[in-house]
């Protein structure tokens, strides 16, 4: 089982931001957000019973974020540092050894990636990362922008579309239009 279309060792599992604030209920609610979680948990069993390292990353902005709509940014108040709408989802069973990504917490300019000025892919290659798959939230916004880094850094990449939901339908097949002339690979 170590085809691939299965994660295997040396790969890398990316959950991203699968946080309160973006599922039902929280402050920029995804339609659809939390049903990806029963997939996204699958993943990382595959994940853990491959070694394979799984990382995930959290928007973690501060009060007066300059995302935010007071600010002139597009997003309404989200993912505050150290409150319930920014801690991961309670059902996201995310295993002890996760890598955490924070992003999103400094103060005057936004960060959809992952991989924006975190560290992420240099640790991933020092680790010696086979291929980095993507899934979390929300697909047309820091999915995509993670998944466009990592192919720009070089990482063979794969998006699980069946465990991903994007703002906006429209947005969410432009996204992966996008990401397909990108050379993402998608995997159901
Ligand atoms: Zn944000």
């Amino acid at each position: 089982m170590s085809g691939g279309n299965h994660i295997g060792q040396g790969d890398v599992l990316l959950i991203v931001d699968v946080q309160n604030d973006f599922c039902p209920g929280g402050a920029l609610p995804i339609a659809g957000g939390d049903a990806i979680l029963p997939r996204v948990n699958a993943l990382i069993d595959e994940a853990t019973r491959a070694g394979a390292l799984v990382v995930a990353s959290r928007d973690w902005h501060p009060a007066d974020h300059v995302s935010f709509a007071a600010r002139g940014g597009p997003w309404p108040r989200h993912c505050l540092q150290d409150e319930s709408g920014a801690a991961f989802h309670r059902d996201l069973k995310l295993p002890a050894s996760t890598m955490i990504v924070t992003k999103g917490d400094r103060l005057d300019s936004d960060q959809y990636s992952a991989f924006d000025r975190t560290g992420l892919a240099d640790e991933l290659r020092r680790r010696k990362a086979r291929r980095v798959w993507v899934c979390g939230l929300a697909l047309d916004v820091c999915v995509k922008a993670t998944a466009l880094d990592s192919v720009a850094a070089g990482f063979p990449t794969l998006l699980v579309t069946s465990a991903t939901a994007p703002v906006t339908a429209e947005d969410g097949a432009d996204a992966l239009d996008e990401l397909a002339r990108a050379g993402v690979q998608f995997v159901a």
